[in-house]
């Protein structure tokens, strides 16, 4: 059997949560935690990295910050995962859904304009597969309407748009460290920050509406209660395993992209044929190889290689089921405009197994049984 998934894990991890115990601090803000925050603001730019309980919570933290209401309306893509639409969902704001471009399965930049309404405040642009946004329109559409730009970039780490690192060109930026991406802390997330005056408040928040972070920097000789806030960091522990992968974060990623490229190389063969569609990277975009994925001709033609690729021991999926037709769709979301793409082109994509250190030999085996579905 031949995983969708293994955890990624580069020797070292035990080592630093060890270190973690012996340190006597085995909650959130230590340490390793900080070494992680640091690390991301290194890489990328942003002025504040904030790790986070989760991608989903560092969303929620950055609808918080924004001060979304009951009434406002988000515009995204509906092909992304439940979290994008939940931060929101759950301050009360209306998902305004718009349709994505079939090359990146991203939103559609000249789309969102058209969105536009009195009542919004934020585009929720999401990187899928580590692949960029079309983000110049994104923030130009942005400034013209005064408008927040909040990045799902949980799959986008260590990838760029025109030179700048995803997750810290948008007022916030949202990663993931859960198992099935790049870098893992079990469940886990960052925050950015872009904006140097917005740091204050996130660090309040994300400490139970509490100023206790400026009283450990010894800012304030005693912390307390100042708005209302929730508990987002992570454990030590957790963040010790981070940091065992951040370490090697270049590792990670030339495996990875080692992975991808060879699939490539491997199905050109197929794509030329007709047979299947290969992934698209637009010229300013550098991934991360996050992902691979195939596009079939349709829904019939993907169940059925979904069903050849199971027979044969290969842990492929599907990905999203576009929200908008979700059950709790109904109750907070509407699609703006034609669901030309959106619908039709989740239908067809199939992603393959890719995680750290699968190795060559795994990844001809599945090209192999991928070419030998049309000689069954
Ligand atoms: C993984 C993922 C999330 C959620 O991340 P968690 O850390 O599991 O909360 C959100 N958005 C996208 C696009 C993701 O791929």
């Amino acid at each position: 059997m031949i995983n969708f998934n293994e955890p990624p894990c580069v020797g070292t991890e035990e080592k630093y949560i060890a270190q973690a115990i012996k340190n006597k601090k085995i909650c959130g803000d230590g340490e390793f935690t900080g070494k992680c925050n640091a690390w991301i603001e290194a890489k990328t730019g942003t002025a504040k990295a904030l790790l986070t309980t989760s991608c989903t919570h560092a969303t929620e933290l950055a609808a918080l910050l924004s001060d979304i209401m009951p009434g406002d309306e988000v515009i995204m893509p509906s092909y992304t995962f439940v979290s994008t639409a939940d931060a929101f969902a759950l301050r009360g704001a209306k998902i305004v859904f718009v349709d994505i471009r079939p090359d990146t399965m991203n939103i559609d930049e000249t789309l969102i304009e058209d969105a536009i309404t009195a009542k919004t405040r934020a585009i929720v642009p999401v990187h899928y597969a580590g692949v960029a946004c079309e983000m110049d329109t994104i923030l130009e559409i942005a400034k013209r309407h005064h408008l927040l730009v909040i990045e799902d970039a949980a799959q986008g780490i260590m990838s760029t748009y025109k030179g700048r690192a995803l997750g810290s060109i948008g007022d916030y930026g949202c990663y993931s460290f859960h198992e099935t991406k790049n870098f893992s802390m079990g469940e886990g997330g960052a925050l950015l920050i872009r904006d140097a005056k917005n740091v204050e408040r996130a660090e309040i928040i994300r400490e139970k509406g509490t100023n206790r972070t400026k009283f450990f920097r010894g800012e304030i000789d005693k912390y307390t209660w100042v708005e209302a806030g929730s508990s987002y960091l992570p454990s030590e522990l957790n963040a010790a395993y981070l940091w065992a992968q951040l370490e090697q974060a270049q590792q990670i990623i030339d495996d990875r992209l080692h992975t991808w490229n060879l699939y490539y190389e491997l199905l050109e063969p197929l794509a030329k044929k007709g047979y299947i569609e290969l992934p698209i990277v637009p010229k300013e975009c550098v991934h991360n190889g996050h992902m691979f994925y195939i596009k079939m001709k349709n829904l019939q033609e993907r169940t059925q290689m979904l069903d050849w690729l199971k027979g044969n021991g290969i842990g492929a999926v599907f990905h999203y089921v576009p929200l908008h037709t979700a059950p709790a769709g109904n109750a907070y979301s509407v699609f703006h405009g034609e669901d030309r793409y959106t619908t039709k082109e989740s239908e067809r994509l199939i992603r393959l197994p890719l995680y750290y250190g699968m190795g060559a030999e795994v990844i001809h085996q599945i090209c192999e049984c991928l070419s030998n579905y049309w000689n069954r």
